[in-house]
């Protein structure tokens, strides 16, 4: 490991900070004394977060990747019970052959069980389901004292609800369990539409609500002018014919073998890659059923795709903006963004329901979401954030936390207001770099770095 690489990594393998120590957890009841431990802890799962909210500079990163057992499966019901560090992936393989789905899946299946809870994760069903956490019965949560609580909507709630998008910060959770959701076929049936303009997201999101669980939109985040916010829209179903039950092969996925050096990535590739994604589909409406993991997981079959980037890193930016005046912010953020010239080769646009999120700190909200990615350009990409922060914080808008690396805490305070109710569930002995850069500058100045 050399000394600018992070360890362990985030996603987006920016800032570049380091734990003290890693520490594995193979068995749910041997976890470590964590009150033993002089450092802060933080539970580090598969690090799909993208900044620093999975990461605790010189602290202990508690690597609960190894809790992978399943406990148990009811069937009839699609109750299924497993440790936290389980992946979506090894979840699908389980229950998809059975005719069930995960309730809510977020855009890559290389996540676990305990990192969709404490981040409370959304999905392209989110106007039909809500976030992961609705789906959550319960759980066991392990803090720091050694004591074990089991968390409901009806035993010790006020925790669960901590807990679910409490960012790590409650304890660690043990194992959990969810209710899945009936399927007949591992098809998706879904649409692609070429549209050419924001309002004209806004038209084909309102008429898919109701028929299509599954709605999502690429945008070309470079186009300006009449053509700005426009994209390709999908929109999808599960399939109701029934399947014959052949397995499809598995394809091996693509690798992106090393970094990439930073000239290949700059405003003129990106406006490139971006036009000719935006053209590639000649016929303006696609309709066909495929396997689900291309639906759900594009990026997947890029095995470390996130090294495209480059050693530097780079950072995601997820808002969410409110519905009254949504389109006249989305059309501000994409102006600026596309003025900068500091492109994405993914801008995903979605319409969040308004169903209520169960955790105190979740950042689902009813609006209209938008996510993309930066390469990290120092300065430059940090002063665009500023700008980007100060028309969401006036629409009264927010940011999502796991893909964060930036926010001030001035910012957060005022996005999560909730935040200082939410530090009563905190266990003490826990920490995290995101916690201690949006919290501790203004409401413990002389807490040191290592918590
Ligand atoms: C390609 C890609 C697409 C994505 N798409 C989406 C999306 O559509 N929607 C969305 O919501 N998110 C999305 N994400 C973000 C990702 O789903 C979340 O960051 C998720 O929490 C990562 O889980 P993880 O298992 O890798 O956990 P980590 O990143 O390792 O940790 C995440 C948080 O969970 C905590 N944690 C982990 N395990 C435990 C445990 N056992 N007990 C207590 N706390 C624990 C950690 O302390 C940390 O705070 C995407 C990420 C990628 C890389």
């Amino acid at each position: 490991m050399s000394s600018t690489e992070q360890f362990p990594p985030s996603w987006g393998r920016y800032p570049k900070v380091k734990a003290r120590l890693v520490v594995p957890v193979f068995w749910r009841d041997d976890v470590p004394k964590l009150a033993a431990y002089e450092q802060s802890v933080l539970p580090y799962a598969y690090g799909r977060s993208y900044g620093d909210s999975c990461l605790n500079e010189d602290g202990i990163a508690l690597d609960v990747s190894h809790l992978t057992r399943f406990i148990s499966f009811d069937e009839q019901k699609g109750l299924l019970r497993c440790e936290a560090g389980v992946s979506l992936s090894d979840i699908l393989e389980l229950i998809v052959p059975r005719s069930w789905f995960l309730p809510v899946t977020p855009g890559t299946q290389y996540i676990s069980v305990g990192g969709a809870i404490a981040n409370d994760v959304h999905g392209k069903n989110h106007h039909k389901t809500g976030t992961f956490g609705r789906h959550v019965t319960c759980f066991e949560l392990l803090r720091s004292t050694g004591e074990r609580l089991l968390c409901s909507s009806t035993e010790n709630e006020q925790l669960f609800r901590a807990t679910i998008g409490g960012l790590g910060l409650t304890g660690v959770i043990l194992w959990a369990e969810i209710q899945l959701k009936p399927i007949v076929s591992p098809l998706i049936a879904m649409e692609r539409i070429r549209y050419g303009s924001l309002a004209e997201f806004v038209t084909l999101s309102n008429e898919s609500d109701q028929d299509f669980e599954y709605t999502v939109a690429w945008v070309d985040c470079l186009a300006r002018g009449k053509e700005l916010g426009r994209g390709l829209f999908m929109r999808g179903n599960h399939d109701t014919a029934t399947y014959d039950a052949k397995r499809p092969a598995k394809k091996l996925p693509l690798i992106v073998p090393f970094d990439m050096p930073s000239f290949v990535l700059n405003t003129l590739s990106m406006k490139a890659f971006n036009e000719m994604c935006y053209h590639a589909q000649r016929p303006q409406h696609i309709s066909k059923t495929v396997p689900y993991a291309p639906f759900f997981y594009p990026l997947d079959a890029i095995q470390h795709w996130n090294r495209m980037y480059g050693k530097r890193g780079f950072l995601q930016y997820q808002c969410v903006v409110p519905p009254t005046d949504g389109s006249a912010v989305m059309r501000d953020l994409l102006h600026c963004i596309s003025r900068s010239g500091e492109g994405s080769f993914l801008t995903v646009l979605k319409k969040f329901g308004d169903l209520p999120s169960p955790g105190m700190l979740s950042f689902p909200r009813p609006g209209l979401t938008l996510a993309l990615d930066f390469p990290y350009n120092g300065q430059k990409t940090l002063h665009l954030f500023d700008t980007l922060d100060t028309i969401v914080r006036q629409s009264g808008g927010c940011i999502y936390p796991a893909k964060d690396a930036h926010m001030s805490a001035e910012s957060f305070q005022a996005y999560y207001p909730q935040w200082e109710a939410f530090t009563h569930y905190i266990d003490p002995k826990f920490s995290s770099s995101f916690w201690r850069r949006v919290t501790y500058p203004l409401s413990q100045p002389a807490i040191p770095v290592n918590g």
